[in-house]
């Protein structure tokens, strides 16, 4: 049977668990950051008392010496391995309406938040690491928002450069260490 996409009850999966992406040697990714939003972000971080690290995610040049323009940054997870996003309240009692834990920054969280768990939008695609697509399969709609925020993103995202950049996080679980890099790569 599908059912309309709502987030599984008490589930934070997507707030905490952090990927390797493309694949271990580029370490763990944070939230996906346009550069207007890591302006934000610091702010709303100074304004929590909350330490945040954000490392630059997607840069683009018309050369091979280097990225020259950021287009996407990342917030990184405040734990060692790279897990659980910094703005997760996991201290309080406090919880969201589905009752997983609360986002200190819910109503101003990133767009990437918001288009969670729809990751591709044509044909939709919703990530199957998402809790309700492991515990309900494909939903049968109620995805419209999370689809309008992706698209937001891929319009800002759109390039003609002729380089592409990935940044090696550096950040993953201390048995991976020796494998994962830092730094920019050519896609
Ligand atoms: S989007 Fe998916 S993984 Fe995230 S809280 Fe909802 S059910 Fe859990
Ligand atoms: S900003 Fe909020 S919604 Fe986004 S990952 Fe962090 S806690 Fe979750």
């Amino acid at each position: 049977m599908l059912l309309d996409f709502a987030c599984v009850k008490e589930c934070s999966k997507c707030c905490i668990e952090r990927e390797y992406y493309p694949s271990v040697e580029f370490g763990k990714i944070g939230v996906l950051l346009l550069p207007e939003e890591k302006r934000q972000i610091e702010s709303s971080a100074e304004k929590n008392g909350i330490k945040v690290i954000i490392l630059p995610r997607i840069g683009i040049s018309d050369d091979t010496s280097g990225p020259k323009t950021v287009l996407a940054y990342q917030l990184m997870g405040a734990d060692v391995d790279g897990n659980t996003c910094p703005f997760l309240d996991v201290t309080s009692d406090k919880r969201s309406p589905h009752g997983g834990y609360s986002c200190k920054i819910y109503d101003t969280r990133p767009l990437a938040c918001r288009a969670y768990p729809v990751i591709q939008s044509s044909p939709i695609v919703l990530d199957s690491k998402c809790k309700f697509c492991q515990d309900c399969g494909t939903p049968s709609g109620n995805v419209d928002s999370e689809l309008e925020s992706l698209v937001k993103i891929q319009k800002k995202m759109e390039t003609g450069a002729k380089y592409i950049w990935r940044y090696a996080t550096g950040i993953g679980e201390p048995k991976d260490k020796d494998l994962i890099k830092t730094g920019w790569s050519l896609v």
